[in-house]
């Protein structure tokens, strides 16, 4: 009985010492402000018992608030910029995925219409965010890619954008006609606000490759592979692998379930791929008929069954479905559907939705968007534009400037003038009297 007792009290000191152990490494954390940004499989053990400061930060939110947690250099992030529908509505941009990695590299998978100011409510600096992949030239998909491209450098891009995306069954539908028409179709754009603006950030690289290739690598650098799968979505629709340090994302855009993703997107850490709401509720909630609800539901698209089902099939560490309006009323009905056919870790996207992936496993939480953001500031020496005189005025608006209006505007210039010691000349505003000159 003693001996017991002696044996019980050596535990109960060992387990003592483990206590105040990971106590002090919890404290300790928390004075170097790192307790809050434990790698993802340590969070649970390390963080109890915690102790909080009256003063300093909160230790643990679970949020994220954009452009305050380092990566860890083998951690990748992935926030949901658009995840909604065509049908455009305040809550949900239409598709669009950042991915993160801890090398530095970004990359953006889809544009929809709406995804532009997610991105730039993460305040991410838009040199940064130099490349993206379109999976298909759809405008939920595609049709924020030329506002992101012309108004980069007014919102600080100083360096070229870089664009993959399929080729087309007919060259005039593939990505390199597209975006050599969309620079034609802005050429006014181009031409004045282009004038105005650091050249650099208005070069393009357009990367088009083939839409029916299988698994072929479309990207190779610094250690990050992209892959392009076949997609059945009309056709020349493409899906992509992204292959980091162990880590492997998968990214649907749009598509049936279909054989190349079932042999090739598997293993995946982070699966994203489209799923809709039943046809039933398209009928009810987009004034669908039978067929055109049975058609974009089940056929150019995937049913939320069939969704759980390519999910159980190549088993995924963790599937996400978008491509559906994610209202309290939908969700219930699409996980239903899943929950047939997939049993396995899952989230439904909305909008700013964010993962964590590490080797150990992913963390989901929602991101803390700012909805008063400017642009990031340049990340180097800004180059004068190279055609700011290349734009030429009519003499029609030359000559509609109202002159009292004008001598307003320019003694607010005389007066910034002084305050920063400059020697800006008005332009417009200074014809009228150099008329009179
Ligand atoms: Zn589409
Ligand atoms: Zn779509």
């Amino acid at each position: 009985m003693v001996k017991n007792n002696l044996r019980i009290s050596g535990i109960a000191i060992i387990v003592c010492v483990m206590v105040i152990a990971i106590y002090m490494k919890g404290h300790n954390d928390g004075e170097t402000g790192n307790d809050n940004n434990l790698p993802i499989g340590q969070a649970n053990a390390e963080l109890t018992p915690v102790e909080w400061s009256r003063t300093k930060p909160y230790p643990k939110q679970e949020v994220y608030y954009p452009g305050t947690e380092e990566l860890a250099a083998d951690e990748m992030r992935v926030i949901a910029c658009g995840t909604g529908m065509p049908q455009p509505r305040l809550k949900q941009a239409a598709a669009c995925f950042l991915v993160e990695l801890g090398n530095g590299d970004k990359f953006i998978f889809d544009m929809g219409e709406g995804s532009f100011e997610r991105i730039m409510a993460l305040g991410i600096p838009l040199d940064q965010l130099d490349k993206v992949f379109l999976g298909h030239l759809h405008l939920d998909h595609a049709g924020d890619f030329p506002a992101f491209y012309f108004t980069g450098p007014v919102n600080n891009r100083l360096t070229p954008l870089r664009l993959w995306g399929p080729s087309g069954v007919k060259p005039e539908w593939g990505t390199k006609t597209w975006a050599a028409k969309m620079q034609e179709q802005w050429a006014w754009e181009k031409a004045g606000r282009g004038s105005a603006v650091d050249p650099r950030g208005l070069a393009l690289e357009v990367n088009e490759f083939d839409w029916m290739a299988v698994n072929k690598v479309i990207y190779d650098e610094r250690g990050v592979t992209i892959r392009t799968l076949p997609a059945i979505h009309l056709d020349q629709s493409v899906s992509f692998l992204l292959d980091w340090n162990g880590l492997r994302f998968a990214f649907s855009s749009d598509t049936l379930p279909n054989k190349w993703w079932r042999e090739h997107a598997t293993d995946a850490d982070l699966s994203i791929h489209e799923c809709f709401i039943p046809p039933q509720m398209m009928m009810e909630r987009y004034g669908m008929s039978p067929s055109e609800a049975v058609y974009v539901g089940t056929q150019g698209h995937t049913a939320a069954q069939a969704f759980g089902k390519i999910m159980s099939l190549t088993k995924p560490k963790h599937a996400v479905c978008y491509h559906f309006q994610n209202d309290f009323d939908t969700q219930i009905i699409v996980a239903e559907e899943i929950r047939k056919t997939y049993d396995g870790p899952l989230d439904l996207a909305i909008d700013f939705m964010t993962w964590n992936v590490t080797k150990d496993g992913i963390h989901t939480r929602m991101a803390v968007p700012n909805h008063e953001s400017f642009p990031a500031p340049p990340q180097m020496t800004k180059q004068p534009p190279d055609s700011m005189t290349a734009y030429k005025w009519t003499d029609f608006s030359l000559s509609g400037v109202e002159p009292e209006s004008a001598a307003v505007t320019n003694a607010l210039i005389d007066e910034f003038n002084k305050r920063n010691g400059t020697d800006v000349k008005p332009g417009l505003t200074g014809l009228p009297f150099m008329d009179k000159k």
